[in-house]
């Protein structure tokens, strides 16, 4: 038996689909004749060619064009005559096709990555796709393409990234099993989010279990058993129908509002990291969107996304709730959460470092861009404006005054532009000590207990060692939360909770005891948060 973290609920029961990062080492390829190399390169082309035309058709039917549209462009590209050329004349230098491939692409990468234009500038992780690509299908090496795993796969990788969750077809997928990560790191947030069972921080978990192993997983408590006889399976299958029951029974508060035991209106709201995941929190009964972690739409690419493209991003999630409340977190990078082309300096401390709001208020091109595109999309719906780990009243002054000067650049160039209030998340011990202060500068708190708990016990959340100490339930953090609500409450504002606290059992009761107003959870845990609040008094 195998055994991780349990990061999102219910048991798995299937095959193994490993996904392993070969190394596209082609040192061992022999440079035969030039000839030869070229037939190499033109067969590998036209596999290439087939192969992602029939992604690209398979897309287009699931309605991704856009998609497709992208893969229709990576054959466009490498049919390129100039990119062509350069190929065939490595190869008459003495270069094997690899090489080939290689050395071209990453000149084009790099011409690329250098120009001011930010479209042109995005090709970078197209080539880099078309590269690994090409040096795979040359060298033999078989990848996995995680929108076409067969029905009843477990997905086994080192980590999964946004991209990677962002294919996969939620039905054909079991469960997930990775080799990193905790209760919250993005790949749980996003497994929650599409409510597939996850384990992870399985040690060599890549290397312990084989493609085609059956497997069972069990998200609940972190075990992974492989190969299990038939009365084990048995059992496991027995417990997936109790929890689909459990799930079922829930679908009764899907429609009801959210309402204490002694008849106090409170709210539910679903969590968020792409505009795709606001179908689950409005299926499960949603009353809004608490937290919208938007660095989500800056991981796994090449270059930052356009003032448009977020635009795009934040309208859609706002028409998607119509009318209903959506909180929209600023980039929150540094830490955990690392955006290469963004080039934040290695740090000794990033956790302690430059992050989240601290990097955005220097960096204010990139910080305003995010700005008026939510400014922009405000028009469409019901957007609110949340800051990340503050802690200073400063912060909120300087991120205040640059939202007014968006908002005047907006208007003044005849973009509507609503009222949006700014809030900010207490996830910093600063924070929560001075909440009396900032709660008379923001308009809204949310209370991130995922940091909160790290930054109040000195404890690094991915440190074993100290994981007793990473308890939302320490005294410590219990007073800095109570603190927080507290003092929103003298002041007037709404105070909710998007970390992880929100959805814990232990904890629901004194958030209500204290006061809290909205109760941020992931989409698959909406219901039964919103029926553990109707068993509890206000
Ligand atoms: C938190 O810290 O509680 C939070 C919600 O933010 P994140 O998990 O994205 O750091
Ligand atoms: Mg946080």
């Amino acid at each position: 038996m195998l055994k991780g973290t349990g990061v999102s609920d219910g048991c798995g029961i299937g095959t193994a689909v490993v996904i392993k990062e070969e190394a596209l080492d082609y040192s061992a390829v022999i440079y035969t004749s030039a000839d030869e190399e070229k037939a190499r390169l033109n067969a590998a082309v036209n596999t290439f060619c087939k192969k992602t035309e029939n992604i690209a058709a398979a897309l287009e039917k699931n309605a991704g064009e856009k998609e497709a549209a992208i893969l229709h462009g990576h054959i466009e590209m490498i049919h390129d005559p100039f990119m062509v050329s350069q190929m065939q004349e490595q190869i008459d230098a003495g270069a094997v096709a690899e090489a080939a491939v290689e050395t071209v692409c990453n000149t084009f990468m790099e011409m690329f990555a250098g120009v001011q234009d930010e479209l042109t500038r995005q090709r970078v992780s197209d080539i880099r796709d078309i590269r690994d690509d090409m040096l795979r299908i040359l060298l033999g090496i078989r990848s996995v393409d995680l929108g076409a795993v067969p029905p009843g796969s477990v997905l086994v990788a080192r980590d999964f990234t946004p991209s990677m969750t962002g294919r996969l077809k939620k039905e054909n997928v079991q469960a997930i099993v990775a080799e990193v990560g905790g209760m919250t790191s993005h790949s749980a947030i996003l497994a929650r989010a599409m409510g597939i069972p996850a384990v992870l921080s399985v040690p060599s978990a890549t290397q312990a279990i084989r493609d085609g192993d059956s497997l069972i997983v069990d998200g609940f408590t972190g075990e992974i058993l492989t190969d299990p006889d038939a009365q084990t399976v048995a059992g496991y299958r027995a417990r997936q129908a109790q929890w689909d029951q459990e799930k079922e029974a829930l679908l009764s508060f899907c429609r009801l509002p959210t309402v204490t035991a002694n008849g106090v209106q409170k709210a539910v709201y679903g969590n968020i990291g792409r505009p795709e995941d606001v179908q689950s929190v409005v299926q499960n009964g949603g009353e809004g969107i608490g937290l919208f972690r938007t660095e989500f739409l800056f991981m796994d690419r090449a270059s930052e996304p356009s003032e448009e493209e977020q635009f795009e991003a934040y309208s859609t999630v706002a028409k998607a709730m119509n009318g209903r409340e959506v909180i929209i977190r600023t980039l929150d990078i540094g830490g955990d959460k690392e955006i290469p082309y963004l080039s934040i300096e290695k740090e000794e401390n990033p956790f302690l470092g430059h992050r989240a709001i601290r990097y955005c208020l220097d960096h204010q091109e990139l910080f305003k861009r995010q700005l008026r595109a939510i400014l922009r999309a405000s028009a469409y719906g019901n957007l609110k404006i949340m800051l990340p780990l503050v802690t200073s009243a400063q912060e909120i002054e300087a991120a205040r005054q640059l939202i007014d000067t968006c908002k005047q650049e907006l208007q003044n160039a005849g973009v509507a532009v609503r009222a949006v209030p700014v809030g900010i998340m207490v996830e910093t011990p600063a924070a929560a000590l001075i909440s009396d202060e900032l709660a008379g500068m923001a308009d809204f708190f949310s209370i991130g207990t995922n940091d909160l708990t790290g930054y109040v016990m000195a404890v690094d959340r991915g440190n074993a060692a100290v994981a007793g100490l990473y308890d939302i339930m320490q005294p410590p953090v219990l007073r800095a939360i109570e603190m927080t609500i507290k003092n929103a409450k003298k002041a007037g504002i709404p105070v909710g909770m998007c970390g992880e606290g929100a959805a814990d059992e232990r904890l629901i009761p004194k958030l209500l005891e204290w006061g809290l107003d909205e109760f941020s959870v992931s989409a698959s845990s909406i219901l039964r948060t919103r029926k553990i609040i109707s068993e509890q008094n206000a």
